[in-house]
């Protein structure tokens, strides 16, 4: 294994490689997790949803319940708090070999999901693209959330308030990572369409990012 000297401190090459990170970036509803999701099953992919690992935590913890006060106001969780545990469970994946950073890209969606995160978690995902699944119409993403509260029992998606809160949230809050990766290779793509048609244009800008070729 390299070892490599900062200031003084031998690191391993291996604590300091940043993940190899594609983002799935856009509104609630807009369709990252559907993606994300059926990403994570090709071999070299790996998917984690930073929605699903508040989800996975004891309402009755303290960063369960701060999840829980937040989220049901349509709020962001603190970012310190997020990120770090973020890098908590994704360090677990990392050590239980679900995840093995040398060998697979990692899929984030629903993180960074400010600037403020973005800039936390710089020196820990290297991002290589940007999937924005892109839909101005509202409307369409307040129906798509309200099924999916009937469906998942999400207290988030519960009423139209908290909805256009978050909607809200993700404007205010969200969509100026998009100048802050302004230099990054970035996919524009219209969220109203199907998820499979949604997902050929995930795949070419994958294919196109590992270096194969789209199949005749
Ligand atoms: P959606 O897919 O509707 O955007 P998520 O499952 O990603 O929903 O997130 C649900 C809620 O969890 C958010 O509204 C927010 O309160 C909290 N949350 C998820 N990710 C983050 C994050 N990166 N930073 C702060 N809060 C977050």
């Amino acid at each position: 294994m390299q070892l490599i000297s900062v200031h003084g401190l031998t690191y391993r090459f291996k604590d300091m490689a940043r993940y190899r990170t594609i983002l799935i970036f856009g509104a609630p509803g807009s369709g990252k997790g559907t993606q994300g999701k059926i990403l994570g099953k090709i071999p070299g992919f790996y998917h984690c949803a930073c929605g699903d690992v508040f989800r996975s935590l004891d309402p009755a913890s303290e960063l369960g319940g701060a999840f829980l006060e937040y989220s049901s106001k349509g709020q962001l969780v603190p970012d310190e708090m997020t990120v770090r545990l973020w890098h908590e469970s994704i360090r677990k994946t990392e050590e239980s070999g679900k995840f093995k950073p040398g060998r697979d890209y990692l899929i984030l969606d629903g993180i960074p999901r400010n600037v403020a995160q973005c800039e936390l978690m710089e020196e820990l995902i290297e991002v290589r693209r940007v999937f924005h699944l892109s839909c101005p119409d509202r409307d369409k993403l307040v129906e798509r959330l309200k099924k999916r509260a009937l469906r998942d029992n999400r207290l988030d998606d519960a009423n139209e308030e908290v909805i256009r809160s978050r909607l809200a949230t993700y404007d205010s809050e969200s969509k100026p990572m998009l100048h802050h990766y302004s230099t990054i290779k970035r996919h524009d793509i219209d969220a109203s369409m199907t998820p499979l048609e949604v997902m050929y244009e995930i795949l070419k800008g994958l294919l196109e990012e590992t270096g194969a070729s789209l199949p005749r």
